[in-house]
């Protein structure tokens, strides 16, 4: 049973609000407790963070990086220990939640690299005269995250947000919020002085509260559609940066020309990989012209999978009726039962736990729920399409944009979806197309509310802000304009 808190100005305390309880979704049980946080918790938190902010932005960026060095070192010596406790708030299995990590401290050697690579820029602008820019923390940032990746979501902001100076404070899922205090158990052995870091737990109040707040100077946001559409609304209403992540309903296009081994096994993992529950999960199948040999080898490789030891759990016990109530709609409406994924067999020890299995439906219609709207689990709805031409237009009509990719061996092909896709990241025989950095992360339309990607170069623009100085020292004989 973990005993979550808050981590304010260096100490882990109880916020004063509610005491909610976590629940593991594999078991059902309930593995911890938190208090959500109060606007007097918050104005507390906030003032020492804003304290803290103003020394961190002066100390040097090597400095900087260095305590992340040291965090990079800690994170990879406790991997497995932080990775067992994402998988017990998440559901995911503890390959999954390694993999998540790794991909965070990815984001992490980003940040650290930065030391380096972002120098400003000086230039003799006219006689005598030099321009520069000089990279300058925002001051207090924000940053609010999903369940499904406890820990990698966060740190895609965290790493960046403080090596370009910053105080950071992040308010985690409500749904997995336990991670959290490992992370800053970690942020604190690493050295990073008190108030640079602070994590806040709670749900809407908390996150109204952080946003309103005016010392707060930009909010990074993942999560749903419609709560990212209204953090963007309420945060960019205020004048402040916003940058918010929505959902997905990615899909993958399958041609007839594609390796038989590589779609088959590329599709089963995208949407069985945790549990479905990612933001990069395929979730149709725009199966164009004769694709059946494929779909019996995704068919068969998503048979394999066992849930409960090769796929996780989903996050709650609403999310397993909903997406019951989703494949019998989708049933209901025509569509084919390939895999039944309902009521899977798992461990007694699993039975309280929310599982679902792999679950494939064949002739969805293409306006339909199934097909169109995110469900968030291990399903794939196939979408039968006569060319390509017509899956794209299917895919160009949905709302979302983070992902799309094909399985093909045709240049031309995959060339064509990669130009004509309306996604923000596209894959060409991946089903999971992450791009890995420095290559950024973010979505379009629906998927994401605000400019620029969440890591990466516009990550960085994100967190910080260019001052440009125009310097003179000596008067120059030889005068234009500007001398
Ligand atoms: P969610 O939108 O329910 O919650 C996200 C965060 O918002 C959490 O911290 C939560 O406590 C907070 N929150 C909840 N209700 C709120 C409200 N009414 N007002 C303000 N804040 C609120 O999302 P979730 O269920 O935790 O995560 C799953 C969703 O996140 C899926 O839609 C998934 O696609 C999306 N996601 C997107 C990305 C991406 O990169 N685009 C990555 C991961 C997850």
């Amino acid at each position: 049973m973990v005993d979550c808190k808050n981590y304010v100005n260096g100490q882990f305390l109880a916020g004063s609000g509610a005491l909610r309880e976590v629940r593991s979704p594999q078991t059902g049980k309930v593995i911890g407790q938190f208090h959500e946080s109060s606007a007097a918790d918050i104005e507390v938190a906030v003032s020492f963070a804003k304290k803290a902010a103003t020394r961190w932005n002066k100390t040097p960026i090597k400095e900087r990086a260095s305590l992340l060095l040291n965090l990079r070192s800690i994170l990879l010596r406790d991997i497995d220990l932080i990775a067992k406790q994402i998988s017990a708030e998440s559901g995911k299995i503890h390959a999954e939640a390694k993999a998540g990590l790794m991909k965070g401290i990815e984001v992490l050697e980003f940040a650290t690299a930065l030391q380096n690579a972002d120098a400003g820029g000086r230039l003799q602008v006219s006689r005598g005269v030099f321009c520069e820019y000089r990279r300058e923390a925002l001051g207090v940032v924000a940053g609010i995250t999903p369940f499904n990746f406890p820990a990698m979501v966060p740190m895609w902001m965290i790493p960046i947000a403080l090596a370009v100076g910053n105080a950071f404070v992040w308010k985690p899922s409500d749904k997995t919020p336990l991670t959290s205090n490992l992370l800053a158990k970690a942020i604190e052995e690493a050295g990073f002085p008190a108030g640079v870091f602070t994590v806040l737990q709670g749900g809407r109040e908390s996150v109204e509260a952080i946003i309103d707040h005016p010392t707060i100077a930009a909010v990074g946001f993942v999560g749903s559609s419609p709560i990212a559409k209204t953090v963007y609304a309420r945060g960019t209403a205020l004048g402040k940066r916003v940058l918010a992540l929505g959902g997905a309903k990615n899909p993958i296009i399958l041609m007839p020309d594609a390796d038989l081994e590589m779609a088959s096994r590329g599709i089963a993992d995208s949407f069985t990989g945790c549990a479905g529950q990612r933001c990069m999960a395929a979730s149709v199948l725009l199966a164009v012209g004769n694709v059946d040999s494929h779909i019996q080898g995704i068919v068969e490789k998503a048979r394999t999978i066992k849930t409960g030891a090769d796929m996780g759990a989903l996050i709650s016990r609403e999310s397993l009726n909903r997406l019951n109530q989703a494949i019998e709609q989708a049933v209901q409406e025509g569509a084919k039962l390939l895999l039944d994924g309902r009521n899977p067999k798992v461990s007694d020890e699993q039975k309280e736990g929310y599982w679902l299995g792999p679950t494939i439906l064949d002739g969805v219609k293409a306006n339909s729920t199934a097909a169109c709207d995110e469900l968030f689990g291990p399903i794939i709805a196939i979408v039968r399409c006569q060319n390509l031409s017509e899956a794209l237009n299917f895919e160009a009509a949905s709302h979302y944009g983070n992902a799309c990719s094909v399985f093909t061996q045709n240049g031309a092909i995959a060339e064509r979806v990669a130009n004509e896709s309306t996604a923000g990241m596209i894959g060409v025989n991946i089903g999971v197309p992450v791009p890995r950095e420095p290559f950024s992360f973010g979505g379009t339309k629906s998927s994401k509310y605000g400019t620029g990607d969440i890591t990466g170069e516009t990550g960085v623009e994100f967190w910080s802000q260019l001052k440009k100085v125009t310097i003179k020292w000596a008067e120059s004989s030889d005068k234009n304009w500007m001398s």
